[in-house]
C-alpha cells in the first residue's frame, strides 16, 4: 500500500514525499483512515512504529480541509499532550515538516525554560499546540491558553504519563476540554489503569494495535553480558572501542550515574555527553543535536530524558544498567531499529540485576542471548537466567552478528541498513 491510496491532500502528499516516505507504516495504514473518518482512536503502538505521523498527518489534513470554514483568526484547534520536553519538540518538528505546505502553524510548550518565547508564539496565533502537562496547565492558569475550541485531542505515551506521575495533571487537562471533540489515545502498553483512563477520554473508539504479541522490535539484535558491577565501566569502554558502533545511546538508571559514566568515557578518550532532567533544557537540546548530527558518538541518558528520542540511524542501544520495569527495556531498545532499520541492543547485567533480566526475558517471551566471550565474565554462571536450550548455544540468536565475539572489534560489522524509502511492513503486508 502506498500513501497514494490514503488520498492525502496535495500539500501534505508533497511534504511526505520529501520526507522520503513512500509506504505508510502499519500503524499509519490503520490509523490515518480512522482519524480522517473522525472517529476516536485507541492506539497501542511502541515508539519507532511511525505513530507520530499516524496522528499528525490526518490532523493536518482535517485542519487544512476545514481552514476556510473557520474564522480568519487562528485558534488552537488541536492539542497534543506528551510526557517529555524532547518528545514535544520532536512532535512539533513533525507537524512543521509534514505541514510545511499547508499554512498551518504549531507551537510547542514545555517546562524548564522561560515561557516568553512560547507565549509570544501563542499570541501570534497557532492552529496546533503540542505540550507537556505541567507547562500547559501553568499557561492555562495564566490565561495564555484556552482549550475551549479544541476539536482534536491527542494523548501521547499515556503509559509513560502514568509512570512519570502526570496522571492527575492529565485528568485536569481533560476536564478543561470541550465535551464534543475527537480524541486519540496512544500508549505502548495497556495496563488496567491506562485502560480506565482511556475509557474516560474516548467515545466508541476504534482500537488499533501494532505487534502486541512480541513487544521487542524484530529488527533488533540483542545480547546480554554478565559482568560484576565494578567491571561495568571497563566493559563499556571495551565495547565502545568497536568501530562498528557508530552511534550509541547508553542508558543509566540515575542522573548521577549518567554523569559518572559520561565522565569515565571521556577519560578513556571516548567522546560522550549526558542528558538528564537536572540539565537545563538548552544543554539537553544541544547534546541531543550533537548526537543527531553525529558530532557525539555516545550519548548517556536516563530513561525519562531519552523517552521517545527519535534518532535516525542509531546503531546501538546499551543498557549500562538493567531497568527494573521490563517494559522500559522494550522502550529503550526501540530507540534503535527505527523505521525498519536494523540495530543492536546490548545489556550489562550484574548479579543484583538478574531478577530484572528474568522479568524482561518473560516479557519478550524469549531469553536475550548471553554473550560470554568478553574479558570481564562474571563468576556467576548465566544458567540461572536462560533456559537449558539456550545454555548450550549461548550465541544462537546472534550468530549472524559479529558482535557476538566482542573481544575482537570487527570493522566489517556494519548493520544491515535498509533505506527509509523501502519501509517494509513488519506485519508482512
Ligand atoms: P515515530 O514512531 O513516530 O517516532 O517514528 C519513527 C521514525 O520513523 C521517524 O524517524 C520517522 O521519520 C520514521 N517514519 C515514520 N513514518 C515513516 C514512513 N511511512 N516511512 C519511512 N519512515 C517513516
Amino acid at each position: 500500500m502506498s500513501f497514494k491510496k490514503i488520498n492525502l491532500v496535495k500539500p501534505i502528499e508533497r511534504a511526505i514525499a520529501e520526507e522520503g516516505y513512500t509506504v505508510p507504516t502499519p500503524i499509519q495504514q490503520q490509523a490515518i483512515p480512522i482519524i480522517l473518518d473522525r472517529k476516536d482512536l485507541l492506539g497501542c503502538a511502541q515508539t519507532g512504529t511511525g505513530k507520530t505521523a499516524a496522528f499528525a498527518v490526518p490532523i493536518l489534513q482535517i485542519l487544512y480541509n476545514e481552514k476556510n470554514l473557520r474564522d480568519k483568526k487562528r485558534i488552537i484547534y488541536s492539542l497534543i499532550v506528551t510526557p517529555t520536553r524532547e518528545l514535544a519538540v520532536q512532535i512539533g518538528e513533525s507537524f512543521s515538516n509534514y505541514g510545511k505546505y499547508t499554512g498551518l502553524k504549531n507551537a510547542v510548550v514545555f517546562g524548564g525554560v522561560p515561557q516568553k518565547a512560547q507565549t509570544d508564539k501563542l499570541r501570534a496565533g497557532v492552529d496546533i499546540l503540542v505540550a507537556t502537562p505541567g507547562r500547559l496547565l501553568d499557561l492555562i492558569n495564566q490565561k495564555f491558553i484556552s482549550l475551549k475550541d479544541i476539536k482534536l485531542f491527542v494523548l501521547d505515551e499515556a503509559d509513560r504519563m502514568l509512570d512519570m506521575g502526570f496522571i492527575n495533571d492529565v485528568k485536569k487537562i481533560i476536564a478543561k476540554l470541550p465535551a464534543k471533540r475527537q480524541s486519540l489515545f496512544f500508549s505502548a502498553t495497556m495496563p488496567s489503569e491506562i485502560v480506565k483512563l482511556a475509557n474516560t477520554i474516548l467515545v466508541n473508539p476504534v482500537k488499533v494495535e501494532v505487534t502486541p504479541e512480541s513487544p521487542t522490535v524484530e529488527a533488533i539484535q540483542q545480547g546480554v553480558y554478565h559482568v560484576a558491577k565494578p567491571d561495568k565501566k571497563a566493559l563499556l569502554i571495551h565495547l565502545l572501542k568497536d568501530p562498528a558502533i557508530t552511534s550509541a545511546l547508553v542508558f543509566t538508571r540515575t542522573k548521577h550515574g549518567a554523569d559518572i559514566v559520561a565522565r569515565k568515557l571521556n577519560k578513556a578518550k571516548i567522546f560522550a555527553e549526558s542528558i538528564h532532567g537536572n540539565k537545563s533544557q538548552n544543554a539537553r537540546q544541544r547534546a541531543l543535536n550533537n548526537f543527531k548530527a553525529k558530532q557525539t558518538r555516545v550519548l548517556v541518558a536516563t530513561d525519562i530524558a531519552a523517552r521517545g528520542i527519535d534518532i535516525d540511524e542509531l546503531s546501538h542501544v546499551i543498557n549500562y544498567e538493567i531497568p527494573n520495569i521490563p517494559e522500559t527495556y522494550v522502550h529503550r531498545i526501540g530507540r534503535t531499529g527505527r523505521a525498519g532499520l536494523g540495530g543492536t541492543a546490548l545489556s550489562l547485567c550484574d548479579t543484583e540485576e538478574r531478577s530484572y533480566l528474568k522479568e524482561i526475558n518473560k516479557l519478550i517471551s524469549k531469553p536475550i542471548p548471553v554473550i560470554e566471550n568478553h574479558p570481564f565474565v562474571s563468576n556467576k554462571k548465566s544458567e540461572e537466567i536462560n533456559k537449558p536450550s539456550e545454555k548450550s548455544k549461548p550465541h544462537a540468536k546472534l550468530k549472524s552478528s559479529k558482535h557476538v565475539d566482542s573481544s575482537k572489534p570487527n570493522k566489517s560489522n556494519r548493520r544491515n541498513k535498509v533505506s527509509k524509502r523501502a519501509w517494509t511492513n513488519r506485519d508482512g503486508n
